[in-house]
């Protein structure tokens, strides 16, 4: 199997802005773009990006998930990167379009199609260090996935981080490229020396995120995951997750959770621990490496209240239950 998001449909959506408008979006090959050498974004990382995907139903319909919450993230990462406005009725247009262009490309169930909107600075001004891009490009490639996860018993080690950060602290809720890049030396780091799958960032013991998902502890009925605030990514499968979670009767905790405290939990049988994400769904964590030891989460097994609510999203996703929430939207 070729790996995630190397694999891309021959189109995508694009449009640009040149300072005063967008111009008509078209589809367009998707092999490459042309940027000046002196383009903002490759010289002060003015990108932003979305992921959601796109998925086949049994009665041959297609549907993308919860699309208007990516498109509002979207928006909201473009303002607090002082890129232009993105205009959320067009992107939508573009999504729509691409994706509507290539239902065929929709993999059956458990493959989705994923797609990933991005936006960057374009303009070629390397005096800008201190200056918004008033040009930018924004466009919506599509990738045919097949399911990351892994099934069986497989669970991640994670390793709690307590020295290093994610990104800025004022720019953990935007979806930003530099985010990702400033957090691979710690990721580097954990999986030589740890073997580990994932870091947990938890800044002087603050529990907040991995690289690219959430964290979520379950404890017997209870779910605790930290409550939002500007220092981590507003994920939809959180939110989505946490909904689910709900509605089957458990009680959601959205508050600080200390390092020490996620430690003294997981050592309840009925703990588990999970990384949430559009790519991940929900993905069980077995081990916690905290100050150098290995913690074993509950059984150490995938817990069964994760797969329960993997499964309830999943059968939402793939038009297995009803869509009672409104999430998605046919193409
Ligand atoms: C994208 C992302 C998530 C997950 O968000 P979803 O909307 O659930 O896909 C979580 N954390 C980070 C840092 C991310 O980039």
């Amino acid at each position: 199997m070729t790996a995630f998001g190397t694999q891309f449909v021959p189109e995508m959506a694009l449009a640009t802005f040149d300072g005063e408008q967008w111009s008509t979006p078209s589809l367009v090959r998707s092999d490459s773009i042309s940027l000046h050498p002196g383009a903002h974004v490759l010289h002060y990382a003015s990108t932003c990006f979305e992921g959601l995907k796109a998925f086949s139903h049994p009665d041959g319909s297609h549907h993308i998930f919860r699309m208007d919450q990516n498109i509002k993230r979207m928006a909201q990462s473009s303002r607090l990167l002082s890129l232009p406005e993105v205009d959320e009725s067009m992107l939508r247009t573009m999504i729509l379009d691409l994706v509507g262009r290539y239902t065929d490309e929709i993999p059956a169930s458990p493959g989705t199609l994923y797609l990933r909107p991005t936006h960057m600075g374009t303009e070629a001004a390397i005096g800008k260090a201190a200056a918004p891009s008033n040009e930018s490009m924004l466009y919506v490639l599509a990738s045919p996935v097949g399911d990351y996860f892994a099934g069986g018993d497989a669970t991640l080690r994670v390793l709690i981080d307590q020295e290093g950060m994610r990104c800025a602290p004022h720019m953990g809720m935007v979806k930003s490229g530099g985010n990702y890049a400033s957090a691979l030396q710690v990721l580097n780091k954990a999986r030589k020396e740890y073997q580990a799958d994932q870091v947990l960032f938890c800044p002087h013991g603050d529990v907040q995120e991995t690289a690219a998902a959430n964290f979520i502890l379950i404890d017997g009925n209870e779910l605790i995951t930290k409550a939002l605030d500007s220092s981590f990514l507003h994920g939809v499968t959180r939110a989505s997750v946490l909904t689910l979670a709900a509605e089957m009767g458990l009680t959601v905790s959205e508050r600080d959770l200390s390092a020490d405290e996620l430690i003294e939990r997981i050592a309840n049988p009925d703990a588990e621990a999970a990384l949430s994400g559009t790519a991940a769904v929900l993905t069980p964590v077995g081990t916690l490496i905290y100050q150098g030891k290995d913690y074993t989460v509950g059984t150490g097994k995938p817990g069964v209240t994760t797969l329960k609510l993997r499964k309830a999203l999943n059968d939402i996703q793939f038009g297995v239950a009803e869509d009672r929430f409104g999430w998605l939207t046919q193409v």
